[in-house]
């Protein structure tokens, strides 16, 4: 082996045309999130499965800004090899005359080519990656409180009109609860704002845990939080506010008043809101750490009926 070759071959050392890694994490990234949302079941369409396809798009939208980062920085260093060995490559065949020699020259350039074309091929395509990561990320932080990481009111009243919808063609029943915590102006003051804060999240987070995965937790307003329930009647509903209840009451330092309404084909998103309300003024009246229900023409406590429900509640 000539100096000259030793020293190609060397230089092809780090010439590597293997597929950088992130790329094949990204096409998974892509495929795994169009996969489910493509086989999503058609029962559990956008406005059931909105709060999970919000945390998947977050997440899947900062996988791929990593990932389109790593590889452009792949990239160039890629670039910057093969740029290189090709110069190196033309310097050789200046100095051999050997015909071997110049058919290897004109090999490697035969391959670089289209290397380059790749390498260009894949700039462009993760480029493109990069601005559909910040779309997703836009669609998710527009319907995601800040504080809490649950939804919004933009993503509850997208999420109220479209089970709606389903209600009206469907007849498929839903219900809502809105929580308020208990006195929380006076935790504010007495224990300062960013511990009312961290209470929210706390609050929050036990939510989110308590629902079943086809509910919708979003924030309302600043202690008040409304969980959509689809499939669920006011029976149902009853159950899970009276679990809620008790759960914050074990769980925090804080009790909860809840109101639950289950929503009629005649309702808008407001009146349905304002009966839900409605009982929730109602267990805050009674004395507070209560659920009450509206159903349609009274508003009364769940008590009894959560108390026959005991044994389901703790079976959920
Ligand atoms: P009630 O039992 O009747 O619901 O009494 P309350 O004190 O909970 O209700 P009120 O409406 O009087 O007070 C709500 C408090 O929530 C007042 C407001 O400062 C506080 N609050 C609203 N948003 C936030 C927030 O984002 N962070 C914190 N720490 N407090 C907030
Ligand atoms: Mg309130
Ligand atoms: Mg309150």
């Amino acid at each position: 082996m000539t100096p000259s070759t030793t020293l190609m071959l060397a230089s092809m050392d780090f010439w590597n045309f293997s597929i950088p890694a992130p790329m094949a994490l990204a096409a998974v990234a892509l495929i795994g999130y169009l996969f489910g949302t493509r086989t999503r079941p058609t029962a559990t369409t956008e406005t059931e499965q909105a709060r999970r396809e919000l945390r998947r798009a977050r997440h899947v939208a900062n996988e791929l800004e990593k990932i389109a980062d790593s590889v452009r920085r792949e990239l160039a260093a890629h670039r910057a090899c093969v740029t290189t060995f090709k110069n190196r490559v033309g310097e050789l065949a200046e100095h051999e005359d050997d015909a071997s020699w110049k058919a290897l020259c004109q090999e490697a350039e035969s391959m670089l080519k289209p290397t380059l074309e790749l390498a260009t091929k894949i700039s462009l395509a993760y480029d493109e990656i990069r601005q559909q990561s910040t779309q997703l990320m836009s669609f998710t932080e527009v319907r995601t409180d800040p504080l809490t990481g649950v939804s919004n009111r933009r993503a509850l009243d997208e999420s109220l009109d479209n089970l709606f919808a389903l209600l009206q063609r469907y007849k498929q029943a839903f219900s809502i609860a809105i929580f308020d915590i208990d006195h929380f102006k006076r935790i504010n003051d007495e224990r300062g704002h960013m511990h009312g804060d961290r209470m929210l999240q706390r609050f929050a987070r036990l939510l989110d845990e308590a629902v079943r995965d086809t509910d919708i937790v979003a924030r309302y307003g600043g202690e008040e939080f409304v969980v959509i329930m689809p499939h669920t009647d006011l029976e149902a509903a009853s159950i899970f506010g009276e679990r809620v209840r008790k759960l914050v009451r074990e769980q925090l330092p804080l009790t909860t008043s809840a109101g639950l309404a289950q929503a009629r084909e005649d309702d808008t998103p407001q009146s349905l809101i304002v009966r839900a309300d409605s009982a929730l003024y109602s267990a805050k009246g009674a004395g507070r750490d209560q659920v009450f229900l509206h159903d349609g023409v009274d508003i009364e406590p769940i008590g009894q009926f959560a108390g026959d429900m005991s044994e389901l509640c703790a079976a959920e």
